[in-house]
């Protein structure tokens, strides 16, 4: 793996360049920069062709400084302890960024899941939330979906947890179906926070979202509901792509049309009405919006100078290496860093854990209003931070999340 593709790597160069701005006390950066647990299981699964397999899980609780570790599960053959421990961190910046009450965790095990059947997602799963019981609970750690993971596989992590402590416990997973307390507009929020950021970044530099036009890479759960969003309030999605292809079209693609056609062919590629797009052209578009929504280091110096957006808002978490976003930076484009830009999430996991608890549900409406005046506020304090300090939005974003979790390690003392 180059430099340029260690994402641990790219997190501490990311924290080091706004720990220096912030003139960040030696101990507390020796703190920030060590993830407090981190955990490998072996899964054995016994496979629906009657063998057995074993797959290799990870649990990190990056900080637990603010509250409960809080963080997705992914599934995927490229998980590594390095990307669970960077995307573990950026949940703790996330959070402190976002004003919710959580430290950061993340989870992931390696394995195929488009080669799986539900049954071996299912055992699989049960077996891996089995294997990390002890770690995880609603005071303690506090999981939700990500990449290849979804309403059921939280609905799986709920049951086997109760099971375990042997009475309901709705709070320990966000992202749950709604008839077993999961949030109305959870699945949307991360989108809706998205759409949020786009819509408020091209209010700073002074264009109409109306009418600006928008390229998204990855057409999953992020993608396609920031596209859907965008497009609702007047922005104009002309390409999108996904693992398997692309499609493009000038005037505008019908994004419900595209969500139904991806439901049932599992890919954007042949949507009719547009053209195909090789998935690799799509930063060069000229558009004025790029999300990157897939997966990270997607945006890296081989690709960053042909990007002519005017803005990136970082679906995907960690799509940009730190040499890219710097020579972006230098261009001019406005990066709406994955702290900030996807931390609609992680908020909205926050209120489904705060109704769990009370046994109160809100309707959607609340939910869709509570998280447009926390983004609003999150994105209106990180960009008063970027202007005081000269500096651009992810060091800026950096810069409160660190002072937030710093100024708390403080106030809590050294504990020996
Ligand atoms: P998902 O599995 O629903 O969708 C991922 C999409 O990316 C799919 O359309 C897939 O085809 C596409 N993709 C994968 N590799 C690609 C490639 N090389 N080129 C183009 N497309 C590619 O996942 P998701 O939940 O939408 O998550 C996407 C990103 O957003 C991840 O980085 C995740 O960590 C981050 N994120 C997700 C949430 C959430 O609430 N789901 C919250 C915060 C951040």
């Amino acid at each position: 793996m180059s430099s340029e593709n260690n994402v641990f790597g790219a997190m501490l160069q990311e924290f080091a360049g706004a720990a220096r701005l912030l003139g960040l006390d030696e101990g507390l950066w020796k703190i920030l920069t060590h993830p407090k647990r981190q955990v490998t299981v072996s899964c054995p699964v016994v496979m629906d062709n009657g063998k057995v397999e074993v797959f290799t899980g990870y649990r990190v609780q990056y900080n637990i400084t603010l509250g409960p570790a809080k963080g997705g599960i992914r599934f995927h053959p490229d998980v590594t302890l390095d990307e669970v421990k960077a995307l573990a961190a950026w949940m703790t910046w996330k959070c402190a960024v976002a004003g919710v009450p959580f430290g950061g965790g993340k989870g992931g095990i390696i394995c195929d899941p488009t080669k799986m059947s539900q049954r071996e997602l299912e055992a699989l799963t049960r077996r891996y939330i089995a294997e990390i019981a002890d770690l995880i609970g609603p005071d303690k750690d506090v999981p939700a979906p990500d990449v290849n993971t979804n309403a059921q596989t939280m609905a799986w992590v709920m049951d086997t947890y109760s099971m375990k402590i042997g009475t309901t416990c709705t709070a320990v997973v966000t992202g749950k179906p709604i008839e077993m307390g999961g949030s109305e507009g959870r699945r949307e929020a991360t989108g809706r926070g998205v759409m949020i950021s786009a819509r408020e970044a091209a209010a700073h530099l002074g264009f109409d979202i109306k009418g600006a036009t928008v390229a998204v890479q990855g057409f999953g759960n992020v993608g396609s509901v920031s596209a859907d969003l965008l497009a609702k309030i007047g922005a104009k999605i002309v390409a999108v792509t996904d693992w398997r292809g692309g499609v493009h079209n000038p005037k505008g693609l019908d994004i419900p049309a595209l969500i139904e056609w991806t439901a049932k062919n599992k890919t954007v590629a042949g949507f009719p009405g547009a053209d195909a797009l090789d998935p690799s052209t799509i930063f060069g578009l000229d558009v004025d919006v790029l999300i990157p929504a897939a997966l990270e280091n997607q945006i890296t110096e081989k690709n960053a100078d042909s990007i002519k957006a005017k803005v990136i808002v970082e679906g995907a978490n960690g799509p940009t290496t730190p040499a890219a976003h710097q020579s972006l930076h230098k261009r001019g484009v406005f990066v709406v860093p994955d702290i900030l830009a996807n931390a609609g999430g992680v908020t909205t996991s926050y209120f489904e854990w705060v109704q769990d608890r009370h046994g109160y549900f809100w309707q959607e409406s609340e939910v869709n209003e509570r998280l447009e005046l926390k983004m609003v506020e999150a994105f209106n304090t990180v960009l008063q931070t970027a202007l005081k300090y000269k500096t651009d939005m992810r060091t800026a974003a950096y810069i409160v999340a660190i002072n937030k979790v710093a100024t708390v390690t403080k106030l809590r003392g050294m504990y020996a």
